[in-house]
């Protein structure tokens, strides 16, 4: 069998561009762990470079089995920039606590992290119009009243994937890790985890009488992060 050189090299070198370095056992290469988090958190922070300027947007966006799915106007610079194909990396983050050391050296956080590195691919047509559909049943699930985009929206709409190829997941859930000398300080030392809830659900001020809430939305602290 022949071996494509190149394409190994390019794996080689796309490996070690989200193999974690610093702090590596925290890296966990578990794809259902990845799912996990991406179908939990409701934010991707979208990196792209116009010229030598870094921009850092914060986006909705659901999971689509191996793609991230993002959407904004077309008349957004960075979505213009990200469909003409500028790289990009994404980032997706829970924060699931604090964790109090007795240095403020050792204090930190208990987090999950992904960051996909990649480019993103316009959709379009029925492809759109199906990602336009997933994004919805994440973000609103359930709600399946809400009237779907018109033609102007579709067309005021523009729908990015993004492959989950090049993936790294940073998981810190540990305790904190003091330096021995500072174990004998008479402080607090723990871990205040953070846990994130829905509120009660408040109807729009110009609701129709007698609109309930719905069922789906009093379901929905089940399922998120
Ligand atoms: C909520 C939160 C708070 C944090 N606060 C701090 C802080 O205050 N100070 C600090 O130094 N660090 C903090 N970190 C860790 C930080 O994100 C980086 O992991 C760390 O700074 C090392 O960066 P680096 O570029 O040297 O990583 P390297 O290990 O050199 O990065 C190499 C590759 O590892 C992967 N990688 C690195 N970091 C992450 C990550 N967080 N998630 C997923 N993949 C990753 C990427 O693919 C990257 O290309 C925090 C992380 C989270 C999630």
């Amino acid at each position: 069998m022949s071996r494509d050189i190149a394409a190994e090299e390019r794996w080689r070198g796309s490996r070690g561009r989200t193999d974690v370095r610093r702090l590596p056992e925290k890296q966990v290469r578990d794809r259902a762990a990845l799912d996990a988090l991406l179908d939990a958190a409701l934010v991707a922070h979208v990196a792209v470079t116009e010229g030598t300027q870094p921009y850092v947007v914060p986006l909705a966006f659901a999971r689509d089995r191996d793609h991230l799915l993002v959407h904004g106007s077309t008349a957004s610079r960075v979505f213009r920039s990200l469909a003409a194909g500028a790289p990009s990396c994404a980032t997706v983050t829970v924060v699931d606590g604090i964790v109090v050391a007795r240095s403020q050296f050792e204090s930190s956080m208990r987090y999950r992290s992904a960051m996909v590195l990649g480019t993103f691919v316009a959709l379009h047509g029925a492809d759109k119009e199906r990602a336009l559909q997933v994004l919805a049943a994440r973000l609103l699930p359930g709600l399946e009243g809400a009237r779907p985009p018109s033609e102007k929206e579709l067309r005021a709409t523009t729908m990015l994937a993004l492959p989950l190829d090049e993936w790294s997941l940073k998981v810190s859930a540990g305790d904190p890790e003091d330096d021995r000398a500072d174990l004998g300080r008479p402080v607090w030392a723990g871990v205040v985890p953070l846990q994130h809830t829905w509120g009660e659900p408040e109807p729009a001020p110009d609701l129709a009488p007698g609109i309930e809430v719905p069922p789906a939305v009093t379901r929905w602290p089940g399922g998120r992060a």
